[in-house]
């Protein structure tokens, strides 16, 4: 393959966009690559500036359930076009999309549509911050909830009770308030709840971690938050920005069956345009302003544009729950990627939950980021760029989920196959 146009566009645009990217992981740098400038997306495929083309296995990191340039949704974006695109007013069509959501997400009673799953988030904990009146926040290590100034914190010296900031520009202030707990470890939480007894507004997790790779909620874990939040007059927050609409119409909560106190979606249910939102129970929502005094605000909030997307997407979705095919497609891609790892004696751990998946390169089970860390990060790299060379567009980490959508077909499957068994083979 030839990355002759990508390298002259990276050279370019690095000169006037910081590190070339306008999101850091498209840089590529954790897996030693320039990135592919990509010209166009259609079904399951990718194509760059030099005319590559690539099975993609990103899928836009999530919203693509349906692949790229989906006919419907153009139809009814195009249509949508002509009636303008932003007009600062209410629409019909949040209304819509909003009745959509509360109608597939029984816990939200009241959701609020906005641009990006960082503002899901960010607006999620000061709702929470708000009702019960207390500031701190505990939140799992390996989840992410975009990159509002309260999620970029790691662990202090002080172990549990400390956080400090992962990013210059965040204050010590702020991250001091965010307590961390492993995933799925119990005891975290509780020694956490104990220390700062009536101090935790709200625990927030990703029901499904996508964040570090795929890691599942081991049985018992989620419903053991929901208590524990529960009885502590705490808020439990799920954060479906990867899950909602991807595991089934009800996101995780459907599968796991679990009712949050507040609810983040965001991908999916813009179809591929920039929206976002956050719901849940209707006397939380409504201390948002202009019912109530928490303030939250969107110039493009509920775009018309994305509303649609996001509509049609539903509405797909809900006219035929694409979930069953989808999750058997994908087991037997990674059946078919154990096999070939075996064949060749490569460690892998695969970790799948329906249509999303990480292998990661290590022997044992991965349950929380201490254990995922421990995959050989080397070897995912080398995986990367045997992949990408050969028309397989794989993420750029170790530590992200891979998307399959309703237009990956057969076809695309056994020819990805193919091709891990051709860079397995050279390992
Ligand atoms: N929450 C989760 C679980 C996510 O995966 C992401 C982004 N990948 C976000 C929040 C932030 O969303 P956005 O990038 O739209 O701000």
């Amino acid at each position: 393959m030839f990355f002759k146009k990508s390298k002259e566009l990276y050279d370019e645009a690095r000169k006037y966009i910081p590190g070339g990217v306008n999101s850091p992981v498209r840089a590529l740098k954790a897996v030693g690559c320039n990135p592919a400038f990509i010209k166009s997306g259609k079904k399951a495929y990718l194509f760059d500036e030099d005319s590559n083309k690539y099975i993609d296995y990103v899928c836009s990191w999530g919203p693509l359930i349906f692949g790229h340039a989906n006919k419907k949704i153009i139809k009814s974006v195009e249509e949508a076009l002509y009636h303008g695109f932003t007009y600062g007013a209410p629409t019909k069509v949040e209304v819509e999309l909003a009745k959509l959501i509360t109608k597939c997400v029984p816990s939200i009673e009241k959701v609020r549509l906005v641009s990006s799953g960082t503002e899901a988030t960010m607006t999620a904990i000061r709702l929470a911050r708000a009702y019960t009146k207390r500031d701190k926040i505990i939140k799992f290590k390996g989840c992410y909830h975009g990159h509002a100034d309260s999620f970029l914190v790691q662990m202090g010296s002080g172990g549990l009770t400390f956080s400090i900031p992962t990013s210059p520009g965040v204050l010590e202030d702020v991250a001091k308030n965010t307590l961390l707990a492993n995933y799925n470890n119990k005891e975290d939480v509780k020694n956490i709840f104990n220390t700062f007894k009536d101090q935790i507004s709200a625990v927030i997790v990703e029901p499904v971690a996508g964040n570090m790779g795929i890691v599942k909620p081991e049985d018992g874990f989620l419903n053991f938050l929901a208590e524990i939040t529960r009885e502590n007059g705490s808020l439990l927050i799920f954060d479906e920005v990867i899950t909602g609409f991807r595991l089934g119409l009800a996101g995780a909560q459907g599968i796991y069956n679990i009712k949050p106190d507040i609810t983040t979606l965001g991908k999916i249910i813009g179809g591929g345009f920039p929206l976002a939102a956050f719901g849940g129970k209707a006397q939380i929502m409504d201390l948002l302003s202009p019912e109530g005094p928490v303030y939250q605000a969107g110039t493009l909030s509920g775009n018309p544009i994305a509303c649609t997307a996001g509509i049609t997407t539903i509405k797909m979705l809900l006219e035929d729950p694409p979930y069953d095919k989808l999750e058997k497609i994908t087991k037997y891609l990674t059946e078919g990627m154990k096999d070939i790892f075996k064949k060749y004696s490569i460690d892998i751990y695969i970790s799948q939950c329906s249509s999303m998946f990480t292998p990661f390169f290590c022997s044992g089970k991965v349950t929380d980021l201490d254990s995922a860390i421990k995959s050989n990060t080397q070897m995912y790299s080398k995986f990367f760029q045997g992949l990408l060379n050969k028309g397989v567009y794989p993420p750029a980490s170790q530590f992200e989920a891979w998307f399959v959508s309703t237009a990956h077909s057969q076809k695309d499957i056994d020819a990805t196959l193919e091709t891990i068994e051709n860079v397995a083979k050279n390992f």
